[in-house]
């Protein structure tokens, strides 16, 4: 398993991408999430730099598309795809591999009906990136609210259906959302479902999201330090490993790198519960 940062190390004195990576291998983490959360402003020049020293430093990449994205509506699919294909070009020049979003809220419709739209959406764009020889993978995440399309059944259902198409696991949002997933037992149900649904091979390439996390009735309210959190980390690395599942790990704690380093030292160590 890799570890880092939704996005550019708080320590990292620089703000750009470039030097984010650089600095999440100094640090002696193994991954970063670029996070085009609020649009993807990167050009295709950066893009390649950032390809550059990410290829030097052998840190794997990932992306965050933008959160204004709603494959099931009317008047915003058609830009929502757009943002998804936008991130997966510019991502892909950056040298990610995988492309994470959060893709739609059930609004009126029903949750079979969201998900046949929001499959047909995510089919148009595995076309449009196939003719364009872009070679990403689509990560739509277990998301953190009620209201939200994105619960584990729907993602593993969609990544078995589609080509290309795999889970970003994010297992906070999952706790806020059931109020429950939060034990070793648990956590091992949730590796084993994905193992039945997609088969080991998914196992050996997670994408997955962690961090403390505040939640109500409706699911998730914030993300919190795993410190000031209810949320048993050292129960889920210990289902990774008996699992022995790879992949990444993106720490979205608002400390970012020190959970990620809490993350991967408590991983390392091995001195688990
Ligand atoms: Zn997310």
């Amino acid at each position: 398993m890799l570890f880092g940062t939704a996005g550019v190390p708080i320590s990292s004195r620089a703000r750009d991408t470039a030097s984010g990576v650089a600095r999440i291998k100094e640090l002696g983490l193994g991954c970063m999430e670029i996070e085009f959360v609020r649009g993807v402003k990167m050009g295709e020049s950066t893009a390649r730099e950032v390809r550059k020293v990410a290829e030097k430093e052998k840190v794997a990449l990932s992306v965050h598309a933008p959160y204004f994205i709603n494959l099931n509506s009317n008047e915003k699919a058609a830009a929502s795809a757009q943002r998804i294909k936008d991130s997966a070009r510019i991502g892909a020049l950056c040298g990610a591999g995988d492309i994470v979003f959060h893709a739609a809220y059930y609004q009126k419709n029903s949750k079979e009906r969201t998900y046949q739209i929001v499959k047909k959406q995510l089919e148009e764009i595995l076309q449009w990136l196939d003719a364009r020889k872009i070679k990403v993978r689509l990560r739509p995440e277990t998301t953190g609210r009620k209201m939200q399309f994105g619960t584990l059944e729907e993602i593993i259902k969609l990544s078995s259906e589609l080509e290309n198409v795999l889970p970003c696991v994010d297992f906070s949002h999952i706790h806020a959302r059931t109020r429950a997933y939060n034990s070793y037992e648990e956590f091992s149900e949730i590796l084993a479902e994905i193992e039945e649904g997609l088969g080991r091979e998914a196992l050996k390439n997670m994408q997955v999201h962690v961090s403390g996390i505040e939640y109500g009735h409706a699911g998730e309210k914030r993300h919190l330090n795993l410190g000031e959190s209810d949320f048993k980390y050292r129960e889920l690395l210990k289902a990774f490993k008996d699992f022995k599942a790879e992949g990444a790990v993106i720490c979205e704690s608002p400390n970012l790198e020190e959970d990620a380093l809490l993350l991967r030292e408590e991983y390392k160590t091995g001195g688990i519960l």
